[in-house]
């Protein structure tokens, strides 16, 4: 799909009431598109850029209307009468109209990713603007929103003229260049850690960490010009990232950086459906969410580290 990279971007989610991403209630949006594949991610309909087809086998009735009539490029068929239908990916990657969502009356069949303008993605949020009370706003998050950036800015930009309180949620993997550029309109920046050491960052996200570790001590030095107010997070993984010895390094960076705050986010299986829902399969199917107890060991070796740890929920918001 074509689009304006300044004035058009691809969202795919908005969601209000959040109180758990900025202060005070906030409209969450979600942008698509992400260089990072994080093996335990939650929201896999983010990691492309264009909107994809989802299809929800519980919403299905086999009326089999799709089959006929939805998609000209064929890529939904059956193979016995009876079963659900079968969907060929391989011919939907280059779809970028998703038109077969609408032949669907059940709503089985559901596009992820719309389009939005500037103009109608400001319009969409402002309806939310009673609910922000005095401190609450907008948090901009995804997949990763630097992956458009240019609108990003524009839209933070807008943002602040009309007076909203903006955050941001990001892996921190993105040039600095493009950060500076979003940053200049952002009061809370929620930024990732999810491994010190670089090669288990590799084999747990796809990508090195060192781009991450610079960016975080450019935000973390902005943060203590008083610029912005900035969290780093780090998602618990049990086997990955939740040993003694990354959670003391990774407390050891945040002092030599000027960083006095983390939160804690354990690992939990709400995205998993949509794994199903768009033919993948998800590597952490069988994985429980890690233990309260670990929870508060990991937070008991930040603090004797002297770094103030919120764990999950319970933030300074
Ligand atoms: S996806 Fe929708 S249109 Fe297709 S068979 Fe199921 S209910 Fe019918
Ligand atoms: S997403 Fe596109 S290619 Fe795939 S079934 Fe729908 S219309 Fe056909």
């Amino acid at each position: 799909m074509n689009l304006n990279l300044e004035t058009e971007a691809i969202i795919f989610d908005i969601q209000g009431f959040s109180v758990h991403d900025g202060p005070g209630s906030r409209t969450l949006v979600f942008f698509k598109g992400c260089p990072l594949r994080c093996y335990w991610c939650c929201n896999p309909e983010s990691w492309t850029t264009q909107p994809q087809l989802l299809y929800r086998r519980n919403k299905c009735v086999k009326c089999y209307r799709c089959v006929e009539h939805a998609c000209a490029k064929g890529a939904i068929s059956i193979t016995n009468p009876g079963e659900y239908i079968t969907i060929n990916r391989e011919i939907c990657k280059e779809c970028h109209d998703v038109s077969c969502a609408a032949e669907c009356y059940h709503d089985a069949l559901k596009q992820v990713g719309k389009k939005y303008t500037l103009d109608e993605l400001m319009h969409k949020i402002e309806r939310d603007r009673r609910f922000w009370s005095g401190r609450g706003g907008v948090t901009v998050g995804g997949g990763e929103m630097m992956t458009q950036y240019r609108f990003v800015a524009n839209f933070l930009a807008a943002c602040h003229e009309s007076h909203i309180h903006t955050a941001v949620e990001t892996t921190g993997y993105a040039p600095w260049a493009n950060y500076e550029l979003v940053l200049k309109n952002v009061d809370w920046a929620f930024v990732d850690l999810k491994h010190m050491n670089s090669d288990k960052h590799k084999e747990g996200t796809g990508v090195r960490n060192e781009l991450i570790l610079e960016n975080i001590a450019q935000i973390a030095k902005m943060s203590l010009e008083g610029n912005l107010r900035f969290i780093v997070r780090m998602p618990v993984i049990p086997n990955f990232n939740a040993d003694d010895e990354n959670v003391l390094a990774t407390a050891q960076y945040l002092k030599t950086i000027g960083v006095t705050e983390v939160n804690c986010l354990p690992f939990h299986r709400l995205g998993a459906s949509k794994y199903e829902q768009l033919d993948r399969v998800y590597a952490c199917e069988d994985m429980p969410s890690p233990p309260d107890s670990l929870l508060k060991h990991i937070q008991q070796l930040f603090e004797s580290e002297g770094i103030t740890c919120y764990r999950s929920s319970d933030t300074p918001f």
